[in-house]
């Protein structure tokens, strides 16, 4: 929106946004000679505070004196807006909904590579390999000083080189692959590379070679083998056209691998590593037109595209149903229409699976967003999102930070498994729920959302039965193939009849051992909570504890030490209980590593993998497990509710539920339906692709009534008496929740706030505020914290009371010895 004709000696102002916790925009003055060049998105330099300089973006252009001093922006760093109108608006929402400010938005919606500031700190590239012709003398003298000294801030090059307005500078350089921001060297993301097997160039394209070479090893019985193998090749790469992944091809049937070998040695086929995100064969092999719908997923389909649709459709399918084919069509159809499109997954589930399936039908118009990119990836997705017209991406994947991609004509919004937990976010703020987000985003647009899932949150389902949403229900698997058969084992009454080992029922057992016979695969999921192994005095009950949270510490067989989970403080295992000098000290408890250790002994020739919080602090590890289990080099795969999120195996014939109870009786309001969504969740990794799977459940309460529901798979009737409930006992989705949580180092602080803050927030709110409690974890990392939860009714007026309680909490912030305390506000807390 660039303002034309400024060249008159026109005084203007910019309001900015800075990337900081600050209620308002900052106003500054532009120089004349910027005044045909500032734009409303574009981001500018300016200074802030005593001497920090930040990129700031411009969010409004005026020409109206302000009553007070301004500085001048320093100068300008963007050609174009990167951040749109739309963003703007959409950040202005979150920050009101989600009771932050749009600073606070700012700084976790740009890639970082955007957010250049004095505090930056800056290395010489990597790659860079001394061009120092092609450099200016600007360049140069930056580069010297970092030649000096590896990494600098910002600061300390504007004082070696004395140049001023030096951020257009250093972005050029950025820009040019000389320099990097350092941040960018350390979270430098190691794609994971796959082999990929391709015709050789000798070939490639020239039809006579290939016939003359098919001839040969056709002539021959000694090349009878290579034959089969060009034969599969050919067939996966359409006639050569692609590179095929080397695994893929190796997994058809009787293919020789020392037959491949040959063809690559004698200049055939070559073997290529390549990183999956990088992928150089992006092209769409198959049309989504030409996708036959059951008729269930034709329902589903006319359901969101009748001219009547909701704007919002809910798509209740069970695992396997094809909800994935229904969104692709979805997708195609927008695309055609020249929109773009937002496909969001909850982190964990955002695998090379779902990413290849998505690029097999619109090849490069796929880009994919994750926490696993580099920041300079990320600003890349970020510039092609805006090229959506011209070369850019048109589909964008990711986990919720996605939403804050520079759509510019969003035309369909896809919220894959929205049930999901993880959509929410907690620290820091926004602490926003992606699932929402996109939603309130796909109305800024005007645009369509559809939300996918096997288990609807109950919030979901209800809006779906009010009518405020749209319903399609697909209840059965795609291609007649069964649902799992569900079995419960009665453990007290397993184990009256002496048929339990340690955790496992004997039924458990055969059932694995008959999977391990028939070459199938097995999951067992361990709920996390409550079942970690700690330590105890069998003398006099004492348990270690965290020195700075009020926690136990958890049992870490690898390190041998006792760890906690909440700040990584950890000690070696005591000789003895330094309460009671006892020597006999216990572990209790029953988590994912003890389970492995055990199925070593029940199971001694079975390959065994866990996958939890703990062995996969690294994401690529976490895909490594997969792989392996997806390629069959393991059997058994136990985890937690990791391996609940939508991952498609098709060897699984087993699926345990070690202890169900410990879910059920965890005390959250939204346990049962927690409860159910795992439960069924992981049951559906059962028989995707083969014959019927079985999952077995191990209760001590086998006619509770949520086993009972995931045993009949019976969503409906899990909702009807959770709705009842929830209508009964206060929650959502008939009444708001915001919960307060008050953090500071001293407990009497928090404490006394905490009273102060409730007791003022009663004289406006009256019985609707709750608390304060201290929460289930009341210290970490040696500070202590308080909640307090006000509930509203859906129909009063939310926005302006949020407004009031920032309101209060700021007066107490503001009070001299409450100076230090922390008051976060999460709205729709999960
Ligand atoms: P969901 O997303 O509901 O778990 P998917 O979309 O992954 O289900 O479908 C399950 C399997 O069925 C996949 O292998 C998919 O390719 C196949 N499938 C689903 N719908 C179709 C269709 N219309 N035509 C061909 N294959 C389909
Ligand atoms: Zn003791
Ligand atoms: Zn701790």
């Amino acid at each position: 929106m660039n303002m034309t004709q400024k060249t008159e000696r026109i005084t203007y102002f910019v309001e900015v946004v800075l990337p900081l916790h600050l209620p308002e925009y900052y106003t500054y003055r532009v120089p004349f000679e910027y005044n045909d060049y500032v734009a409303v998105g574009q981001r500018v330099v300016v200074q802030f505070g005593q001497k920090r300089l930040y990129s700031a973006l411009i969010r409004r252009i005026h020409a109206q004196v302000p009553g007070y001093q301004t500085k001048y922006i320093l100068s300008i760093l963007d050609d174009e807006p990167i951040v749109t109108e739309m963003q703007f608006k959409f950040w202005e929402w979150m920050a009101d909904y989600y009771m932050c400010y749009v600073g606070d938005i700012m700084a976790v919606a740009l890639p970082s590579a955007f957010r250049l500031a004095s505090e930056s700190t800056i290395a010489v590239h990597p790659d860079f390999a001394g061009e120092y012709d092609s450099l200016a003398a600007a360049e140069m003298k930056v580069l010297e000083a970092l030649m000096n000294k590896s990494v600098l801030s910002i600061t300390e090059i504007i004082t070696i080189t004395g140049y001023q307005k030096i951020f257009p500078l250093l972005k050029t350089m950025i820009e040019k692959k000389i320099i990097v921001m350092e941040e960018e060297i350390k979270q430098r993301y190691m794609p994971k590379k796959e082999k990929y097997i391709r015709l050789s160039d000798t070939y490639k394209e020239n039809e006579t070679a290939v016939k003359e070479l098919f001839d040969r090893l056709e002539k021959k019985t000694a090349t009878q083998k290579q034959l089969m193998v060009m034969l599969s090749f050919f067939q996966l790469s359409e006639f050569g056209k692609n590179a095929v992944l080397k695994k893929q091809l190796s997994q058809r049937n009787d293919l020789s691998s020392s037959a491949l070998q040959t063809l690559i040695r004698t200049g055939v086929l070559v073997e290529e590593e390549r990183a999956e995100s990088r992928l150089i064969d992006a092209q769409a092999t198959h049309d989504a037109d030409d996708i036959q719908f059951s008729e269930q997923q034709q329902q589903a389909f006319s359901t969101f595209t009748h001219p009547d649709a909701k704007s919002v459709t809910l798509l209740h399918g069970v695992t396997s149903s094809g909800k994935t084919e229904v969104y692709i069509k979805l997708i195609n159809e927008a695309v055609k229409e020249g929109k773009q499109v937002l496909y969001l997954l909850p982190e964990i589930a955002l695998t090379s699976q779902v990413i290849n399936r998505l690029r097999r039908y619109f090849g490069d118009k796929v880009g994919v967003y994750h926490s696993r990119f580099s920041t300079n990836e990320r600003a890349e997705v970020w510039q092609k999102t805006i090229m959506a017209d011209n070369g850019g991406y048109q589909i964008l994947l990711g986990a919720r930070s996605a939403v804050f991609l520079p759509f510019q004509k969003l035309g369909l919004v896809v919220v894959d498994e929205e049930h999901d937990s993880s959509y929410k976010q907690y620290e820091p703020a926004p602490r926003y729920n992606g699932r929402d987000s996109a939603i309130y985003l796909a109305h800024l647009f005007g645009a369509k959302t559809i939300l996918g899932s096997a288990t609807p949150s109950l919030e979901s389902y209800y809006n779906a039965q009010n009518g405020k949403y749209g319903l399609a229900t697909m209840d059965k698997r795609y291609g007649g193939l069964l649902m799992p058969e569900i079995l419960c084992v009665d453990m007290k009454e397993a184990s009256r009849q002496k048929e339990v080992q340690v955790h496992y029922s004997k039924f458990l057992l055969d059932h694995i051992q008959e999977a391990l016979d028939n070459k199938e695969q097995v999951i067992l999921f361990q709920n996390r909570r409550g079942f970690s192994l700690r330590l105890e005095c069998e003398a006099c009950n004492w348990v270690p504890q965290c020195k700075h949270c009020d926690v136990s510490l958890v049992y870490h067989k690898q390190s041998n030490s006792l760890r906690c989970h909440y700040c990584g403080y950890s000690i070696p295992i005591p000789a003895e209980c330094p309460a009671c000098h006892s020597t006999s000290l216990k572990m209790k408890g029953f988590g994912t590593e003890k389970i492995e250790e055990d199925l070593a002994i029940f199971f001694p020739n079975a390959r065994i993998a866990r996958m939890d919080l703990d062995s996969t602090t690294q994401k690529k590890r976490y895909i490594e497990i997969l792989t392996e289990f997806e390629d069959r080099n393991i059997d058994i795969l136990v985890g937690t509710q990791m391996i609940t999120k939508g991952l498609d195996f098709d060897n699984v014939s087993v699926v345990g539920i070690l202890s169900a109870d410990n879910m059920i009786s965890f005390p959250d309001f939204r346990s049962f339906e927690r409860s159910f969504q795992q439960m069924t969740q992981v049951s559906g990794r059962a028989g995707r692709h083969g014959r019927r799977g079985k999952v077995i459940i191990q209760t001590y309460n086998p006619y509770h009534q949520v086993i009972r529901d995931v045993i009949d798979n019976n969503y409906f009737s899990m909702y009807k008496s959770q709705i009842t409930e929830r209508r009964v006992f206060r929650y959502p989705p008939f009444y708001k929740l915001i919960r307060i949580t008050i953090r500071h180092k001293d407990e009497h602080v928090v404490n006394e706030a905490a009273d102060f803050l409730a007791a003022n927030l009663r004289q406006v709110f009256g019985n609707r505020v709750l608390g304060p409690e201290y929460p289930s974890v009341s210290r970490i990392r040696n500070l202590y914290l308080k909640n307090i939860q006000i509930r509203f009714e859906k129909s009063e007026a939310i926005a302006q009371a949020k407004k009031i309680i920032i309101d209060i909490s700021n007066n107490i912030c503001n009070q001299k010895q409450y100076s230090k305390l922390s008051i976060i506000h999460d709205a729709d807390p999960v």
